[in-house]
């Protein structure tokens, strides 16, 4: 266990927002149940680096085929809002998987859920050329100067933000990461120089959202220094369960333990 160094900058401030205008320009279907899709635009010349789990809001048609309208005036969300509903854009929150702006090139890893959200029946559907609008980032891991070990939990939704951290940490930490998935060809490989646990758990075809397998194996991790840093997303159950035995049963204080509801089974994100 070493400081909890990361290899990229900080998390940047608000400046960092601001709109991009894009199209699909290919889509690789990664394992089975997640696709990425990497998106182009000369806006991306502009693209700020803001740290390890990028997160952004992806603006999607309305409709099928329809056009994808991202507003250039400010404030940018008053804007969506002002649109009639017939043009006003689906939004989504995602995290950036990887960006190579010299490219004009971001890679978003989009979770193939089934066809009953927008997003993701967007994600099955596109094609080179879709135009898609991009609203971000911002980047918000940040340990605890004392940390001594790294915590990660998450589901398929929060993989694309697992990744990038781990491959941030630095060869001086160690980190255990605890991440459901639907089986064994949904795992990726993890790229971290930092001393890296890793334990994958197999839904094995039960519908996403179930808190118990992850808090079982958070419940069975051996003892751990109160100075790790856990961060903790996916489905808004788990995360709850899990940050409640972190600090009630592993003495975690609550500054220590980052949690993010990224979906809500049976909600959409805009109910
Ligand atoms: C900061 C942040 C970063 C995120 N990063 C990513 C990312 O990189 N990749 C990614 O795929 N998602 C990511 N998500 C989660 C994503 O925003 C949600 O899954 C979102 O609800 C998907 O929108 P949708 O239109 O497909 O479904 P919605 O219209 O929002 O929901 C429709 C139905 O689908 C269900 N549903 C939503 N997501 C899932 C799921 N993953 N599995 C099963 N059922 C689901 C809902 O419970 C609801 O019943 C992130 C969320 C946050 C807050």
């Amino acid at each position: 266990m070493g400081t909890p160094r990361l290899a990229r900058p900080a998390p940047a401030g608000r400046d960092s927002l601001r709109p991009y205008r894009l199209t699909v320009a290919r889509k690789r279907i990664v394992t089975p149940h997640l696709a990425r899709i990497t998106l182009t635009g000369a806006d991306l010349a502009h693209y700020t680096e803001v740290g390890p789990e990028p997160r952004c809001k992806v603006l999607l048609p309305p409709a099928p085929g329809a056009e994808v309208v991202v507003p250039d005036t400010v404030p940018f969300w008053d804007a969506v809002r002002a649109l009639p509903e017939s043009l006003r854009p689906v939004v989504r929150t995602y995290t950036v998987r990887a960006a190579r702006p010299a490219d004009r090139e971001l890679d978003i890893d989009f979770v193939l859920h089934g066809d009953n959200g927008p997003a993701a029946r967007w994600a099955a559907a596109a094609r080179p050329g879709d135009p898609v609008g991009v609203y971000g980032c911002l980047s918000s891991y940040d340990p605890p100067a004392d940390t001594t070990g790294h915590l990660l939990v998450g589901d398929d939704t929060s993989l694309p933000a697992i990744a990038g951290i781990t491959a941030a940490l630095s060869a001086s930490v160690s980190a255990r990461v605890i991440v459901e998935v639907d089986g064994p060809d949904d795992e990726q490989p993890l790229e971290s120089a930092a001393d890296l646990t890793v334990t994958w758990l197999h839904r094995a075809g039960a519908e996403p959202g179930d808190p118990d397998l992850v808090l079982d194996a958070v419940r069975a991790l051996p003892a751990f220094d109160p100075r790790t840093y856990a961060w903790v997303a996916g489905e808004s159950a788990m995360v709850q369960a899990v940050r409640s035995t972190l600090v009630l049963d592993r003495d975690l204080t609550r500054q220590r333990v980052h949690f993010s509801g990224y979906w809500r089974r049976g909600s959409a994100e805009d109910d």
